[in-house]
């Protein structure tokens, strides 16, 4: 079946959710959908590859194009700037395929307001011990920051009145199941079905 445009999927939680991991499954899985490369000024975590995991930048080549209009959003998050690049998505809709964006709240809420036909969704942790337990197993943050990630997940979680679906990460492939029935409820919206194609095959 075809349809008119791409559809933008927002996803947020808090560090330590598993959104990540979500993700990079359910764009595996699915080959028409992307996840788009952020731009950060922070620093490559190990195994963090340039153009892959993000678009590594300096804190003047990220206000450059901040000041350019480049993002579609940006955002400061734990002290570091990330923003989703106007030519991320136009190369990622320009390949046919529907787009996954993986960003805070703050981002998400810009997003909501300028592209009303996003869809968000929100993935929380089973509790906030366990959030922070996972955070302590992944060994790639120290103490202070975890405290703050921790700290910062109580307000991210506020805004899940804001989004339209949530995901509970529980049990990881029950997760995933979730996500991906989001994903297909969306594709199969009678609102985002293209008009000519209807008028073509049922004269309607
Ligand atoms: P991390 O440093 O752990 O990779 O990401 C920290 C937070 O920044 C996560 O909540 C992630 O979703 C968010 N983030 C990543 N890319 C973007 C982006 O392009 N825009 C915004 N607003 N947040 C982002």
């Amino acid at each position: 079946m075809s349809k008119a445009i791409g559809i933008l999927y927002v996803v947020s939680a808090p560090s330590g959710a598993g959104k990540t991991s979500l993700c990079k499954e359910l764009v595996r899985i699915d080959p028409t959908l992307s996840h788009s490369i952020s731009h950060t000024t922070r620093k490559p975590r190990a195994g963090e590859v340039h153009g892959e995991h993000y678009y590594f930048v300096t804190q003047d080549e990220f206000r450059e194009m901040a000041a350019a209009g480049g993002f579609v959003e940006w955002a400061e998050v734990h002290g570091n700037s990330y923003g989703t690049s106007k030519a991320e998505l136009q190369r990622l809709f320009g390949l046919g395929r529907d787009v996954i964006v993986d960003i805070d709240t703050q981002g998400a809420m810009q997003v909501k307001k300028y592209w009303p036909g996003a869809v968000l969704i929100f993935i929380l942790p089973p509790s906030m011990e366990e959030l922070e337990r996972r955070l302590r197993g992944r060994e790639t943050d120290d103490d202070e920051t975890i405290r703050k990630r921790v700290g910062n997940a109580k307000g991210e979680i506020r805004y899940l009145k804001e989004y339209r679906y949530v995901v509970v990460n529980d049990d990881f492939s029950e997760a995933l199941g979730e996500l991906g029935a989001v994903v297909a409820a969306e594709r199969a919206a009678v609102e985002r079905l293209d008009k000519t194609w209807l008028m073509d095959n049922f004269g309607i």
